[in-house]
């Protein structure tokens, strides 16, 4: 175990002036704190901590993360709260351990592989510092150099699948080459220890029967270089079992054609020598096809750079060669954490130019890096702002969904399934029932309720922040209205040619379906429904003469109105079945009342305009109050309904549900009311209000009506509209 001193020695070799006195409080602290705490191998648990904060050392971390690597575990695993150690060691390093503290308190629910990446995201979402990451990764490489200790084997199992799928990609993103080798090789000794042996058995073998062949291989490769005047350093190693076992996989071929395992590294002065030894090398030896990458011109997204390539080696062999300079050397070793210590070095050519890779994150890290003044100042403001725009949640059985910041338990169920979403009529997070419009957190548990009876509500709209969740809800409503609008749209369409007495048949309406620009039957429905056509315009174009049958000559019993709005009252003011008018005077019936025969009428001299006629209750009457003039006594001539059919408009208040809108038309319609227009003026999630213009004939017909639609259980609440 490393002592106390040996490691502040050795932080002091790269960080001067690091606080001497702190680390030693720290080394002490931890040692306090976790007492006669064991470790699975019964060493004192504080040696924990302390190979932690060495492993960090060697990757020379600033001294707040080597304080931290040895506090991580006191919040988790002693009586220690984070507020004794933000008084004892200040808000940075508090910050910090309870970054790793919560890190550590996540656990993979689910073994599914395919839940690996989000994992992933997530501990990278929650890391903010990427000191947090680093040292949590110093951890697991030291659980797992020790993992052998626990006994039971189905938690080392889990931990190795763990670091297999989470840390051993982490530690790759982030570029620490050496403990991502290690761990995977850890993890593959406990997941499939059977075939690690066989591969270390078969490189024994060759070993064996070749010699040293990777000193030969080496050996030749230096001279080449230096007989062409490159200044290099060749080193050579064994791949490891698990990359080999890897290869072995995807290219399935077995032990014995076992022969690509070995990897040269050459290390050069500057990029131009790169490409000369590349040039000698291929000059010399025949490549292997498909195996040349130029990471130098497009880096890798972790900021990797080199040239890779693969030839038949002077042994006859297939080899591996990574060419790289010393710095590009040392940032493939140390990771990030290498990359302001070159800053100066080459200008903006250290700054990889990948461009749509899905590692932004990383790229936003390098500039940050690349802009830091030196080793302190780039992790004090490395503030990891990756997967800050999403969140991550667990379903009940632990599945991971990665979601838009902002998501709601509403955007989480249609991310689990369209139906779920649909149906969903509560949420439980973490347990409890919230209202379906909070927004998630990370790591929030999400368990939704869901209803058969239930369908999407319009009002989700706005508070859903997914696609998915948005275009789910809109096509339901769109469908749903649609419906709606259908049944209106024939009931509207059937009645006038009824009343045309003209037949209506699919293929008349097929026949103009081009000239109202309409896809179907249906959609022609819809339109007239929505009010985009009137009932009329169908049946004039599909029966021309029909114009003739409809004039408002043809007096009867209603149902020969000229027009569907009011307004086309103004053409037939010769007829008007008024008495009290001064002759040939033009009459209009308020809009804002519509009056009928039976109301109590009163008509409003208005210059230029002739007479408007209101009924006595109407409200708008209140601004002539102070012009007596003006008023006109006015009523019904005896048997006015007799003279033509009057528009009367109704205000109602239909529930939001299915249905509603068909019983209201089809309750105006069984007492002789033909709608002329309808227009919805208010839609909330449990109604929505329209105004109905209804033709009748008289006050009494409409009374009926509004009578009916009273006793109608999906209707709310009606009334005569008093202003439009
Ligand atoms: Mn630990």
């Amino acid at each position: 175990m490393l002592r106390q001193y040996e490691l502040v020695e050795r932080v002091k070799t790269y960080e001067p002036g690091a606080d001497e006195e702190a680390l030693n409080r720290a080394y002490v602290f931890t040692m306090r704190a976790h007492g006669t705490q064991k470790r699975a191998s019964g060493d004192p648990y504080f040696s924990h901590p302390v190979e932690v904060a060495g492993l960090l050392s060697e990757k020379r971390l600033d001294s707040a993360s080597i304080i931290t690597g040895l506090l991580h575990d006191t919040v988790e695993d002693t009586e220690t709260t984070v507020e004794q150690i933000d008084q004892m060691f200040g808000t940075e390093v508090s910050g910090l351990v309870d970054g790793v503290t919560k890190l550590s308190q996540l656990e993979l629910q689910s073994d599914r592989t395919k839940q690996a990446e989000n994992f992933r995201k997530l501990v990278l979402a929650m890391s903010q510092d990427i000191r947090v990451l680093v040292v949590k990764l110093a951890d697991r490489l030291h659980n797992m150099r020790t993992l052998h200790f626990i006994k039971s084997a189905e938690k080392r199992r889990r931990i190795a699948r763990e670091t297999m799928d989470i840390y051993v990609p982490l530690t790759e993103r982030i570029g620490i080459r050496d403990w991502k080798e290690e761990l995977e090789d850890l993890a593959f000794q406990e997941l499939n220890p059977d075939a690690r042996a066989s591969i270390i058995k078969r490189l024994d073998f060759l070993r064996e029967t070749g010699g040293d062949l990777i000193g030969r291989v080496r050996a030749r490769l230096a001279d080449l270089l230096s007989e062409g005047e490159v200044a290099a350093e060749v080193s050579g190693r064994e791949k490891s079992p698990y990359s080999i076992w890897r290869k072995m996989q995807r290219q399935n071929v077995g032990f014995e054609q076992l022969s690509d395992i070995m990897a040269f590294r050459v290390v050069v002065e500057d990029i131009d020598d790169c490409y000369r030894a590349l040039g000698l090398i291929h000059g010399a030896y025949s490549s292997v096809p498909g195996r040349f990458k130029d990471y130098i011109s497009l880096p890798k997204p972790n900021g990797y750079r080199s040239l890779h390539t693969g030839v038949i080696g002077p042994e006859n062999q297939r080899i591996e060669i990574q060419i790289r300079t010393r710095e590009m050397h040392e940032i493939a070793e140390l990771g990030v954490a290498a990359h302001w210590r070159y800053k100066d070095a080459d200008g903006p050519a250290s700054a990889p130019q990948t461009e749509g890779t899905q590692y932004k994150w990383l790229r936003e890290l390098l500039e940050i890096l690349e802009n830091a003044a030196g080793p302190e100042d780039f992790l004090e403001h490395t503030k990891m702002e990756m997967f800050s725009d999403q969140v991550f949640v667990f379903t009940p059985k632990g599945d991971l969904f990665a979601l838009p910041r902002g998501s709601t338990p509403v955007d989480f169920a249609y991310a689990v399934h369209t139906d779920i979403g649909d149906r969903c009529t509560a949420a439980r997070i973490n347990g409890r029932i919230m209202p379906l419009r909070t927004q998630l957190r990370n790591g929030d548990q999400v368990e939704v309720v869901t209803s058969k009876a239930q369908t999407p509500s319009p009002s989700w709209e706005s508070f859903v922040v997914t696609g998915k969740a948005r275009a789910c809800i809109r096509r339901f409503v769109r469908s749903q209205q649609r419906e709606q609008y259908l049944k209106l749209g024939r009931e509207i369409v059937e009645r006038i040619f009824a009343q045309a007495q003209y037949e209506l048949t699919e293929k008349a309406l097929k026949g103009v379906l081009k000239r109202f620009r309409a896809e179907s039957v249906d959609d022609l429905y819809v339109a007239v429904g929505e009010g985009r056509h009137t009932g009329r315009d169908l049946l004039y174009a599909v029966y021309p003469g029909a114009r003739e049958q409809l004039q408002p000559t043809r007096k009867g019993k209603a149902k020969s109105a000229p027009s569907d709005a009011p307004a086309g009252r103004e053409d037939r003011a010769g007829s008007v079945p008024l008495r009290g008018l001064i002759p040939n005077m033009a009459v209009h019936y308020a809009k804002c009342c519509h009056p009928l025969p039976g109301d109590r009428i009163v008509g409003i001299v208005t210059t230029g305009k002739g007479v408007t006629i209101h009924t006595v209750d109407c409200p708008t009457l209140e601004s002539f109050s102070d012009m007596p003039e003006r008023w006109l006594d006015v009523g019904w001539e005896a048997g006015a309904e007799e003279h033509s059919s009057f528009v009367g408009r109704v205000k109602a208040v239909l529930s939001n549900e299915p249905g509603a809108l068909a019983a209201l038309t089809s309750v105006i319609g069984r007492d002789g009311g033909n709608i002329t227009n309808l227009k919805f003026t208010d839609r909330s999630e449990d109604f929505f209000d329209l105004l109905v213009d209804v033709e009748v004939t008289d006050v009494r017909q409409l009374s009926n009506i509004v009578a009916a639609l009273r006793a109608s259980p999906l209707v709310n609440s009606v009334e005569r509209a008093q202003s439009g």
